[in-house]
């Protein structure tokens, strides 16, 4: 069986192609504008030798270049591996590596860490946008040539795109999707009714990186036809400013991007009444939830997914009932169960039952590039192991406890650091929270809050013992905090999510020699 990702934009180029795509800026390109350069930049691709199949890294801001490239590189039929703009040479290096990739193509902006990186594994290096003597301008090159018309037909397990995760657990993994896996999910989500219509509006501040924002975003959005206002760096004043001119009616964001929102608002800036939010990536406490559907003016749809499953699991969308605390119900064709843990082999366990989440479905990834060690733990019998844990209801409706690598181990009691997070969220002086498991000598961890103060300066000496307090009279009492400390802001990988393991690394000493009250 045949198929391409690259079809997406096709499709909607041959639909409607002076509809608008992608606006930034003063920029705004059309369907019909985008197709036309992606197949320009395919024909100098392959003039170059590019093959069906290579490995093509890109280093590129999300502007309107970004999915020229990404079409590109597809209609040339080789895999794309995106790279997000933060990298260091020696983070780009490694991918570089790891993927195989011969060529990178980078913004000219980017030029300097992408030649650092390219420069000792030979890897040729293209830019886009005219880059200083000796470099290739890939943009310039595509307007002196004719754009193929013979885009690249692909099998459906071909690998489409290898992603790097997040690395919120630890060293990114290449994980690679195929064809197939991609626009499973892009279908599926275009089928839900409304979760775009074809007249929206989406700020589009997710990195197109990222599975989140490329195949939820970009791809699922191109599908439906609709324009996509890009904002390479997100803040939150800038967000509800681009939200307010453009006319936004959807936005699409990681719990944190929430958060800045509100504290936008909360600082005097306008909010924009939208029609629906989806939020994704992380947990989306409940009480920023209900803040985000009372300042927006409407409904917010949670879902989870993760890279190795093209990024969806299970969502709420309008049309199916919403269910506070959890991310609603799986997409068709994904079957979601939930496993007892320390098990060999899957043993699935009843509605009702906490357990590590697993999931079976055209969606899964075809493994993790080069690592078919790690890719055996987690493919098994058929399922995909997720690392997270959660609850099926009896309706079908799933809940994510958390991540195992989080829960922590206090004395031989089990402690989710979400149930926590949940708690502690509903004080007053609490913007953010992230529970952690910090060594202890005695109980072998210790749950420490480390808190974002919705007021810095009305903390006081006595505002950790409130806190601590307020758990204690909510909580167990091996689950509520022994010790708050407050911070500016929480450490944040890539894609927005809070990084645990850092924290837990600052905390580390400290917790060691602290003797439990
Ligand atoms: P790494 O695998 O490199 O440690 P990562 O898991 O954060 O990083 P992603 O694939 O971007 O990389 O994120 C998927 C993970 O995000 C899920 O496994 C889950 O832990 C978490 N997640 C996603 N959506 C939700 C949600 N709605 N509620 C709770 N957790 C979520
Ligand atoms: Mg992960």
């Amino acid at each position: 069986m045949t198929m391409s990702v690259a079809g997406v934009l096709a499709g909607a180029a041959a639909r409607r192609p002076d509809h608008p795509a992608v606006i930034q800026g003063s920029e705004r390109v059309t369907y019909g504008w985008l197709w036309d350069q992606a197949r320009r930049y395919a024909a100098v691709l392959r003039a170059g030798g590019v093959r069906p199949g290579d490995a093509v890294a890109v280093l590129l801001a999300d502007t309107p270049r970004f999915p020229v490239v990404y079409f590109g590189v597809l209609a040339a039929g080789a895999v794309v591996v995106p790279l997000n703009v933060m990298s260091t040479p020696s983070e780009i290096g490694q991918v570089l590596t790891d993927a195989d990739a011969r060529l990178l193509v980078c913004d000219a902006s980017l030029l300097a860490r992408a030649r650092e990186a390219s420069e000792p594994l030979g890897t040729v290096l293209l830019t886009v946008g005219p880059g200083p003597g000796g470099t290739v301008d890939l943009e310039s090159a595509a307007q002196d040539t004719a754009p193929i018309d013979d885009a690249a037909v692909r099998e459906a397990d071909d690998v489409a795109v290898v992603f790097y995760t997040s690395g919120t657990t630890g060293e990114p993994k290449g994980v690679m999707l195929t064809h197939r896996n991609i626009l499973h999910n892009v279908e599926r989500m275009v089928a839900t009714p409304y979760m775009f219509r074809s007249d929206d509006v989406l700020l589009g501040c997710l990195p197109l990186s990222h599975g989140f924002g490329q195949i939820c975003g970009m791809l699922t959005g191109f599908r439906a036809g609709i324009s996509i206002v890009l904002m390479p760096r997100f803040s939150g004043p800038e967000a509800l400013a681009l939200m307010t001119e453009h006319r936004c009616t959807v936005f699409m964001g990681v719990p944190t991007m929430y958060v800045k929102l509100l504290d936008a608002v909360a600082r005097g800036e306008q909010a924009p009444r939208l029609d629906r939010v989806y939020s994704g990536g992380s947990a989306l406490p409940v009480k920023t939830l209900e803040e985000v559907r009372s300042t927006f003016g409407c409904p917010v749809y949670e879902g989870y997914g993760m890279t190795e499953t093209s990024c969806s699991v299970a969502y709420h969308y309008p049309g199916v009932t919403f269910r506070p605390g959890t991310v609603g119900v799986p997409i068709t064709g994904v079957t979601v169960g939930i496993a007892r843990p320390n098990t060999d082999g899957i043993d699935l366990l009843p509605a009702g039952e906490v357990g590590e989440i697993v999931v079976r479905g055209p969606n899964v990834m075809a493994g993790y590039l080069g690592r078919p060690d790690i890719t055996a733990e987690v493919l098994t019998d058929g399922w995909f192991l997720t690392g997270d844990l959660g609850m099926l209801d009896g309706d079908g409706y799933l809940s994510v406890v958390g991540r195992k690598k989080d829960l922590i181990l206090r004395g031989g009691y089990n402690v989710h650091p979400r149930e926590i997070e949940e708690i502690l969220g509903g004080h007053p002086a609490v913007a953010q929270v992230a529970v952690i498991g910090v060594p202890h000598p005695e109980l072998g961890e210790e749950v420490w809050a480390v808190v974002v103060p919705a007021r810095p300066e009305e903390v006081t000496a006595g505002t950790d013992a409130e806190i601590i307090e307020w758990g204690r009279q909510r909580l167990s009492a091996y689950k509520y905090p022994r010790r708050v400390e407050f911070t500016d802001a929480l450490p944040l990988g890539s894609s927005g999510k809070v990084l645990k393991r850092v924290l837990v690394a600052s905390y580390e000493t400290a917790g060691a020699s602290l003797q439990t009250k």
